[in-house]
């Protein structure tokens, strides 16, 4: 049986061809789609308008129901769950989500319809297909320690009062809000890497804040977007996964802009989960005229705990967060030794300086399809000697980034081996190569080679 359930907060109806298996929703796409209704306005089906991208193999968990039919000449997913013709059919101005598994085969998918049309009180003839949300909920709850590297060390000298507070924070937003500014102004160190174009933060990132009353742990998730490629697929989940672990969740928000459809989603998650949720209005110190009408938008997106204007870039309201969010905080001892600022090992971190320069000296040449491999890291006496691969998808950008004479190279070269000095607090030899790898965004084994593994982080 298709199975639905309905989640009023968010106004989304989900379908399911399949038991959700927490973490078997590998990637996702969108579609247009359509609810049709019978004489009273009651949900009686949905069809959705797939693609030629998508195979008639990938339909198989949702053509075992009975409820459901394909028409592949027009790429026409139907349910109907009743025998009957439906009297009305009323497109959806949202994107339908379509979830698939690991085999690409369709698992469900979600449906957001405007509230004019009234979603909650067009549900009695699904009754007998619904099943509880709770359910739901517990798919997108990962078990924290899946997040953690390794169990924290046993955490040092200072013994925490009871009134000590420790725990995880979730800074979520679309690309270019200013996640990572933030993460690094209340770090007060440089710990993210941040850049002009959006999408710069691959891996989660954790930084630790221990202060005498509390210690934080944000986590500075990649911009949740619609995936593309595989690379996308993995940073997607990397962020949902973030969202239900966090204690508290800040979501980070650019308002010079009205929100867009990605703040939308993002929004939905958050309302999915009980943590405390903050609404934090980033960029204040740029004036616009509509400043007020964004606020507002966003503000609708709620309901939030508590919302702040900051500006990140000019640390300005940061106190106050910061504040805000220890308060939300559970009491606990620190979970991390009170001196570490991140959980990124050296190594990945001298990656991500590499790849930082590169995309700063490159501009739009080379866009994000740049991985950087440390190779050799040989901490010797005077310095450390690091040899790292910088692997590009085409032989063009190859060309652009070694430059004439390799002069592009020596001054990413340069640069990144100030930042690794700095951050290292040592002498580094930093040599660099430049190699060509194919699509490596879209090959599994290439994404595991380079480190990113789902689920491992
Ligand atoms: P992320 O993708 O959300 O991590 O965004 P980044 O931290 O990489 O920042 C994206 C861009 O916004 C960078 O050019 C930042 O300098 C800029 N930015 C971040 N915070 C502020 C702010 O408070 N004010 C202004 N004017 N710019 C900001
Ligand atoms: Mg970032």
């Amino acid at each position: 049986m298709v199975t639905i359930s309905f989640d009023p907060a968010a106004g989304t109806l989900y379908w399911y061809f399949t038991e959700l298996i927490a973490g078997s929703t590998d990637s996702e796409g969108e579609c247009a789609s359509t609810l049709l209704v019978d004489l009273d306005g009651q949900i009686i089906g949905v069809e959705l308008e797939l693609d030629e991208s998508i195979a008639p193999d990938d339909l198989t968990l949702a053509l075992e129901h009975p409820e459901v039919s394909y028409d592949r000449r027009n790429y026409l997913l139907s349910v109907r769950l009743f025998a009957e013709e439906p009297a009305g059919a009323q497109p959806l101005h949202e994107p339908a989500i379509l979830d698939f598994d690991h085999d690409g085969r369709l698992q469900g998918c979600e449906l957001v319809a405007a509230a004019e049309f009234g979603l909650a009180d067009r549900l009695v003839r699904l009754a007998p297909f619904m099943i509880a949300l709770e359910d739901e909920a517990a798919i997108e709850t990962a078990p924290r320690d899946q997040l953690l590297d390794q169990p924290p060390e046993a955490a040092s000298a200072v013994a925490p009062s009871s009134s000590f507070r420790s725990g995880f924070v979730a800074l979520v937003g679309r690309p270019n809000v200013g996640k990572s500014t933030l993460l690094n102004a209340l770090l007060g160190q440089k710990v993210a890497i941040v850049s002009p174009k959006p999408q710069t933060t691959r891996m989660p990132l954790r930084g630790i804040l221990t202060r005498p009353d509390a210690q934080i742990i944000f986590v500075d998730t990649p911009g949740i977007h619609d995936p593309r490629t595989k690379l996308g697929t993995f940073m997607v989940e990397q962020a949902r996964r973030a969202i239900p672990d966090a204690d508290v969740i800040c979501l980070v928000v650019d308002l010079t802009r009205p929100p867009g459809r990605l703040d939308e989603r993002i929004a939905g998650l958050i309302r999915r989960v009980r943590s405390p949720r903050l609404l934090v209005l980033n960029k204040v110190d740029m004036r616009t005229s509509d400043g007020q009408a964004n606020v507002d938008a966003y503000r609708a997106l709620g309901p939030w705990d508590m919302e702040l204007a900051i500006s990140a870039l000019h640390h300005q309201g940061l106190e106050t967060l910061l504040d805000e969010i220890v308060q939300r905080l559970p009491l606990g001892t620190l979970l991390y030794p009170d001196d570490q600022l991140t959980d990124q090992s050296a190594r990945e971190h001298v990656a991500e300086l590499v790849r930082e320069q590169v995309l700063r000296y490159t501009e739009q040449e080379v866009p994000h399809g740049v991985a950087v491999e440390i190779e050799e890291w040989e901490e010797k006496e005077r310095a450390i000697y690091i040899r790292a691969t910088i692997y590009v998808e085409k032989d063009s950008q190859k060309g652009i980034l070694i430059g004439a004479g390799g002069t592009m190279l020596k001054r990413i070269g340069s640069a990144a081996r100030h930042s690794a000095e700095a951050v290292l607090g040592r002498t580094v030899y930093l040599e660099l190569w430049v190699k060509v790898r194919q699509n490596w965004r879209d090959d599994p084994s290439s994404l595991y080679w380079l480190g990113y593994r789902a689920g491992e982080r």
